[in-house]
């Protein structure tokens, strides 16, 4: 089985080109031996040529696979005609055309409904028959055996590529994530367990950063998260990336320290102030380069520009926010589309919903810092980073 994968972006990044490609590559193959596929991978012309020993059985398998990898394009399943040192152009041609009009006939038995159109690229110039002219080579050929040409809005397109080795051809495109290959640096996201913090990561693991997570939590110890569905949206993100680390801090050292200390309705930003002041210790830390959140701006109380504001009181760490600009209705379509809704929605006792009911959503930052002084918000972080634990989550879920 061959496969051909374009990759778009990573084509244009210069110098850099070989080391994206290399990454690309190393990605392509880890994701394929978790499935215990062996393949060879050829690179020909900024594209990729996979080469799978396994029947067809395994395709839908493969789709998925290689829909989740960050930096592919798009990609399809091609047929090969070999350029053989002593056969002439006119004469693979000839043989291209044939295999492709046989290839047609058994295909699309149905073919007084369709149109059809050729799309060559001459990858490789040292081939003397010009791209032109090889769609009406082709074409002609199709016309004489009634197949209907239309070059602007056909149904089925043939796909054909000229290169050094060998003429590939197909006609069938899927399309991938897109994106840059992983891994170009990494951030540390704060996981609640909702839908948007469930949404985040994957624009950013998309971009080819490594993402891990931070997540409080409600339960007496950090191991019992793990049976919760904060793993199963962790799994989810690790069809990307292989791998993550879940760092874990529960709740209770914070509830009792802050006791009767923060007015009800400033606690939750207080609160988020705190969350990310950790994530900032880790990332300085262990070397991350950024914390994102699944903020979006004004969607409820405490995500208004003014708390947003205060949330990130004293913190110089970068803070991204993938989804500020996004309506819920986009975030769900995307939590559904990458699977991590149906955890998302689960029931779960998160401790932002048992903080405050009513949040003040225009909390002045002069405000934050005064309570903040009232406390020893120093010993608070250093008290809660020693309950902090760190779990490697390798299981992945499609
Ligand atoms: P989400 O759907 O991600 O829970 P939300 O719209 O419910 O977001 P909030 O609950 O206010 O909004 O949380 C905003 C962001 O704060 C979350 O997206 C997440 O990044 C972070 N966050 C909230 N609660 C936690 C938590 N318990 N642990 C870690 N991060 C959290
Ligand atoms: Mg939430």
């Amino acid at each position: 089985m061959l496969i051909l994968v374009h990759y778009g972006e990573i084509a244009l990044k210069g110098k850099n080109r070989k080391f994206f490609e290399n990454m690309l590559v190393e990605n392509i193959k880890k994701a394929f031996k978790r499935i215990n596929l062996d393949l060879k991978v050829k690179k020909v012309n900024s594209q990729l040529l996979l080469k799978i020993e396994k029947e067809e059985k395994e395709r839908d398998k493969i789709i998925l696979i290689l829909k989740n990898i960050p930096g592919i394009y798009d990609f399809s399943f091609v047929k090969k005609i070999e350029r053989k040192k002593n056969s002439s152009d006119k004469k693979v041609l000839e043989e291209l055309r044939k295999k492709i009009i046989e290839e047609l006939k058994e295909k699309y038995k149905d073919k007084e409904t369709l149109t059809f159109s050729i799309i060559t690229k001459r990858s490789d110039k040292s081939f003397t028959i010009k791209s032109p002219e090889v769609n009406s080579y082709i074409g002609e050929e199709l016309y004489n055996n009634n197949f209907k040409i239309d070059i602007k809005n056909s149904k089925i397109k043939i796909y054909i590529r000229i290169l050094k080795d060998e003429i590939l051809y197909y006609y069938e495109k899927y399309y991938g994530m897109k994106g840059l290959p992983l891994k170009q640096g990494k951030v540390l996201c704060l996981l609640s367990g909702g839908i948007d913090s469930s949404v985040a990561p994957y624009y950013i693991i998309r971009r080819g950063v490594k993402v891990d997570f931070l997540h409080f939590h409600t339960f007496k110890e950090n191991s019992l998260v793990l049976n919760t569905k904060i793993k199963s949206i962790i799994k989810i993100f690790n069809k990307y990336q292989f791998e993550s680390k879940l760092y874990l801090i529960p709740y209770h050292e914070y509830q009792l320290s802050t006791f009767n200390k923060i007015p009800e309705r400033y606690d939750l930003v207080v609160f988020k102030n705190f969350m990310l002041k950790i994530a900032e210790k880790i990332a300085l830390e262990k070397g991350y380069d950024a914390i994102i959140t699944g903020d979006n701006l004004g969607q409820v109380a405490s995500q208004t520009l003014e708390n947003i504001r205060s949330t990130s009181f004293n913190i110089r760490h970068t803070i991204l926010r993938p989804l500020i600009g996004f309506d819920k209705e986009e975030i769900i379509k995307k939590a559904k589309e990458i699977n991590s809704y149906k955890y998302a929605i689960e029931d779960y006792k998160d401790c932002c919903s048992i903080i405050s009911k009513k949040p003040h959503t225009r909390v002045k930052v002069e405000k934050i810092k005064e309570i903040i002084e009232k406390i020893d918000y120093k010993k608070l972080i250093e008290d809660n980073y020693k309950l902090l634990e760190e779990y490697t989550i390798k299981e992945y879920e499609y």
